[in-house]
């Protein structure tokens, strides 16, 4: 490496992001649970958008995405001038870092927090600080205790990934109450949907200076190739973040698809369905063979082994049988499987390997 030409402190610290793996070699008939992504893919509205917008390649997108703006507004009831669209929520996570943190600057995220947020701090040199979590659950006391004046961005997914659980409205109103004032709390809802009677964080969006909600088409849209995600705030956010965003960040083809995956109420209303269904049977057996979960909100079950001898046997089993889970040693969490919840023959196969596995550890 070149002593002389040398990237901006902070961007060597970055570890590169691992996503879930999605291929073993030699074998075709592999389930991948490792990228919280809908069993069901993209809806039938989607993928004939998506053919359609072939058409269309010659042709630059729209800058201000007011086609898609209006439709989330018009969906979740909210002011679409008032929206940002991005190459997925990674990109609006990066453009919060870009705007508002720097060299000096901390971003604070909880323990098991997703791993974007420090690689876009990183990536912006600032510092990333870590609080606590408490039996792996968002904890406000601790990040209030974390926040100091140096505090820019608090970033806090509900539910939480990697571990499914999440806080109630009144403990997020208090965090956001309590942060010093020079502070943004930004709500990740990239799994909002799948908790019952959740905005995401909208309505206390419009109440507060200091909120910013973001959202993605990755997970409940089945949309994760597509790259599409968006972000809600008070006016000066968003102004200053249009500053930031590349005027055709979204191509025609994503503008065109997320609009139609919206209009799919029967895909959304098939997924949400199913994903309640089969989390609730899959932690049910997962407990019966004597491994725990937390309560989870999202489309994930965090299983606990004994400790992380026990998660790697259970990976490798899992692997042997052409099911790839989510190891969470990146975020703190050895003894864990990360397993995304598929389809009811997913489901069932996940619970057979494990079943047989715990079976050979007595
Ligand atoms: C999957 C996920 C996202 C979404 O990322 P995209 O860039 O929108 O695909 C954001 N936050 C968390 C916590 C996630 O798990």
């Amino acid at each position: 490496m070149s002593t002389r030409i040398r990237p901006q402190p902070g961007i060597m610290e970055i570890a590169l992001y691992k996503g879930g793996s999605s291929g073993i070699a030699g074998r075709d008939d592999v389930v991948k649970l490792s990228s919280n992504e809908n069993p069901f893919g993209a809806g039938d509205v989607a993928r004939t958008a998506y053919m359609r917008a072939g058409h269309d390649l010659h042709r630059y997108p729209a800058t201000d995405h007011a086609g898609l703006r209006l439709a989330l507004g018009t969906q979740f009831g909210l002011d679409a001038g008032r929206i940002i669209c991005g190459a997925g929520s990674d990109e609006i996570i990066s453009f919060l870092c870009q705007a508002y943190a720097g060299p000096g600057d901390e971003v604070l995220y909880s323990q098991h927090g997703f791993l974007m947020y420090r690689i876009s701090a990183l990536a912006a040199g600032a510092t990333p600080v870590v609080a606590p979590e408490r039996e792996r659950t968002t904890d406000v006391d601790a990040i209030l205790a974390c926040a100091t004046r140096r505090t820019r961005l608090v970033f806090i997914a509900n539910p939480n990934n990697p571990t499914g659980t999440m806080i109630p409205l009144s403990e997020i109103t208090r965090l956001a109450k309590g942060l010093p004032a020079q502070a943004l709390l930004v709500l990740d809802g990239a799994y909002a949907e799948y908790a019952e009677g959740y905005d995401g964080g909208a309505a206390l969006v419009d109440t507060r200076e200091n909120v910013v909600m973001t959202r993605t088409f990755s997970k409940l849209y089945g949309l994760g190739g597509l790259r599409i995600g968006w972000g809600y705030g008070p006016q000066h956010v968003i102004d200053v973040l249009n500053r930031v965003r590349g005027p055709f960040n979204l191509s025609n083809t994503q503008l065109a698809v997320a609009e139609a995956a919206l209009s799919d109420a029967a895909h959304v209303s098939r997924s949400l369905t199913e994903n309640a269904r089969w989390r609730s049977w899959l932690s049910g057996r997962l407990n019966e063979l004597g491994v725990a979960t937390d309560d989870s909100h999202a489309n994930f079950v965090l299983a606990r082994f004994r400790d992380t001898a026990q998660a790697e046997g259970c990976n490798s089993a899992l692997l042997a049988d052409g099911l790839i889970v989510r190891q969470v040693g990146s975020y703190g969490l050895p003894e864990c499987l990360r397993i995304t919840v598929g389809d009811e023959a997913a489901c069932r196969r996940v619970a057979h390997v494990i079943a047989a596995f715990m079976e050979r550890q007595r």
